[in-house]
């Protein structure tokens, strides 16, 4: 089952009554956080054993779907907690600040004509939400395919997951192989007899992401005497980076799933799994893999959505090898791969043509061949440019975030 969260915003402030919702709803998740803590107990169904009936005195009205939510929230709160204590991450005892609460879908109405929510508060008392609907929402509204998950109400917004069973990839009449790398995705696209270098380039993650590492040292070093505003304001743009950067993935990732879609293309993508940068300090920040490993997340959920199928494959040696003689190579300098046999092709590309064969030979293609002789050295396709951001896209994905 795949779950999608998207943001709704409401038309006009929330209801008072949902606001106290949002508070006992906090009250709740905290004291049974501290009951779980207490009992050391985290499944839900031993939490609702030894606290539910004390709540339903200190909370008499509400909901009683709200209460069982409460101890849901609160038990995934508590598992994150004791395994932070596991692995001696250390970790203060938890506590919800945030005004926030999480309704099944049994707790709620949702009239997916007309976007307005019926959300219960207590026997004979309810609150309508008026949702803003885009073109864009509208799309997973009318969508009949996809059910209702659980909905999130947060003070100035709601997320409402959609669900649907996970489609079955198409049989792909070409491939698409990328090799993943700081500034781009690079790779071929093979259709047939003819294989074209493709480009998607994101130089801009790089940039963001030395720059709130500057800022970030900056930080410290000013606020060296006070730890804890130091920290906090780090935090603060450390979420900063991660928005920015992740807006500009989710762009790559739709432009990629595009080009695919419309060409019935398989992905080919490296294992980023178990890679670990080189070892000095400088150079593990400069080549972070985070954002990489974010956009193979994001490329292999939106696909899996929309039915694309993608291939993983063992990236070692793909980028030290030569495609033709199958010669490995021990260093690998240069913006070019140049092999004793006369092959030559630029580095990126080159190691995107061995994840294709690796692919190929493991039989994970689909039945698709491939001949490095059919590259078209002149040609280059774009998928992706920093410029492509700025014009402004009718359906903009801003405001999606996965929720799994
Ligand atoms: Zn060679």
């Amino acid at each position: 089952m795949l779950v999608k969260g998207i943001v709704f915003y409401l038309e006009s402030d929330l209801p008072s009554e949902a606001k106290f919702l949002l508070e006992d709803f906090r009250l709740a998740v905290n004291n049974a956080i501290r009951a779980g803590l207490q009992a050391r107990v985290t499944s839900r169904n031993a939490l609702v054993k030894i606290a539910y009936k004390d709540f339903r005195q200190e909370h008499p009205k509400m909901y009683s779907q709200h209460l069982v939510s409460a101890f849901e929230v609160a038990c995934g709160i508590l598992k994150n907690h004791r395994r932070r204590v596991r692995k001696r991450v250390t970790s203060r005892i938890p506590y919800v600040k945030r005004l926030i609460m999480k309704a099944e879908n049994q707790a709620y109405k949702l009239d997916r004509k007309t976007g307005v929510i019926d959300l219960p508060i207590r026997a004979g008392c309810h609150v309508e939400l008026r949702l803003v609907v885009s073109r864009y929402h509208r799309k997973y509204l009318d969508d009949t395919a996809l059910s209702l998950g659980s909905l999130t109400v947060l003070p100035d917004r709601v997320i409402v997951a959609f669900r649907k069973d996970a489609p079955k990839p198409y049989t792909p009449d070409s491939v698409i192989s990328l090799d993943t790398n700081e500034r781009s995705l690079d790779g071929l696209f093979v259709e047939g007899d003819v294989a074209k270098a493709i480009k998607a380039e994101f130089p801009e993650v790089a940039v963001i992401q030395q720059r709130h590492h500057d800022r970030r040292r900056r930080l410290q070093k000013k606020k060296a005497h006070d730890r804890r505003t130091s920290r906090n304001l780090c935090r603060r743009e450390g979420a900063r980076e991660h928005h920015r950067i992740e807006y500009r993935l989710h762009q790559v990732a739709n432009s990629v799933l595009k080009f695919a879609e419309e060409r019935k293309s398989a992905i080919v993508l490296e294992d980023l799994t178990g890679m670990r940068p080189k070892r000095s300090k400088e150079l593990n920040r400069r080549l972070s893999m985070w954002p990489r490993r974010k956009l193979h997340q994001i490329i292999e959920y939106k696909a899996q959505w929309k039915g694309i199928p993608v291939v993983k494959v063992d990236p070692r040696n793909s980028s030290r090898t030569c495609p033709i003689c199958g010669k490995i190579q021990y260093s690998r300098m240069g913006t070019e791969f140049k092999c004793e046999c006369g092959w030559h092709l630029d580095r990126h590309i080159n190691a995107s043509m061995n994840l294709l064969q690796t692919a190929i030979s493991n039989g994970m293609a689909g039945g698709l061949r491939f001949n490095p002789g059919a590259f078209q050295h002149d040609v280059m396709m774009i998928l992706y440019e920093p410029a492509m951001a700025a014009r402004s896209e009718p359906n903009g994905t801003s405001g999606i975030f996965e929720v799994t």
